[in-house]
């Protein structure tokens, strides 16, 4: 348990001044992966930029995505540099979905955010981070240090009578149901149907459509 804490008193000193970015550890013992790897490192770094419905347009929110995936992956490499020079085993999960029929992957970001304590899932199915909100981007480095237990959030934070995120959506795709943890994707969002909408744009901009609404839509984090 020393290296653990060392470890992460180490990150969070990598991070302590950086406004943008939030750190917590989650236990990986829910996951199928192997035995050795104990414990997963989420950052939640907060969007370069705070937009709403009033200046949302999907290249704007596009744009703001890869800055922000800029600004985590050069944290990231100070991260993995630091893990490497202490002998500390890690891998970063896949991030994307292997396929497009079940659109799972084997560890997910936002219930490892989740199981960090660091937010819940909105209403809008995506994380909610405590400190940001639900405009922020998630990373994951899995590791086989052990960290202290932590307690996840079991519940959902939104206003029961919130509806923005919902009525946003300009498929119906998400169902107004509060979260509670061990609750399935399903019952929040149609994600097939949200996922087959924003990939009728692959064909004309060679990528799926960024739709940001149900998270620009959110008044949590501004
Ligand atoms: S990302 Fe867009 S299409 Fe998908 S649920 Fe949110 S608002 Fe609807
Ligand atoms: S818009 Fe409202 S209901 Fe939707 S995620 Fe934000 S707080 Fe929750």
């Amino acid at each position: 348990m020393g290296q653990a804490i060392m470890i992460i008193n180490e990150i969070k000193k990598l991070i302590d001044s950086d406004p943008y970015i939030d750190i917590g550890f989650s236990p990986v013992g829910y996951c199928m992966l192997p035995n050795h790897y104990k414990s997963a490192i989420i950052m939640v770094t907060r969007h370069t930029e705070i937009i709403t419905l009033q200046n949302y347009s999907e290249d704007i929110f596009e744009k703001i995505l890869c800055e922000t995936r800029d600004h985590s992956r050069n944290i990231l490499v100070k991260m993995k540099e630091l893990l490497k020079n202490n002998n500390i085993a890690y891998y970063i999960p896949q991030e994307a979905q292997a396929n497009e029929k079940d659109l799972c992957v084997p560890f997910s970001y936002k219930f490892g955010a989740v199981n960090a304590g660091m937010g819940w899932i909105g209403k809008n199915g995506v994380l909610v981070s405590r400190g940001f909100g639900p405009r922020v981007r998630i990373d994951a480095i899995i590791t086989d240090i052990n960290i202290p237990a932590v307690e996840p959030v079991k519940g959902s934070f939104c206003d029961i009578n919130c509806n923005k995120c919902i009525e946003v959506c300009p498929y119906g795709a998400l169902k107004n149901n509060l979260w509670k943890y061990g609750m399935h994707r399903n019952e929040l969002i149609d994600y097939k149907l949200c996922n087959q909408k924003r990939s009728e744009f692959i064909s004309l901009k060679n990528r799926k459509n960024s739709c940001g609404l149900c998270i620009v839509s959110c008044p949590l984090g501004i």
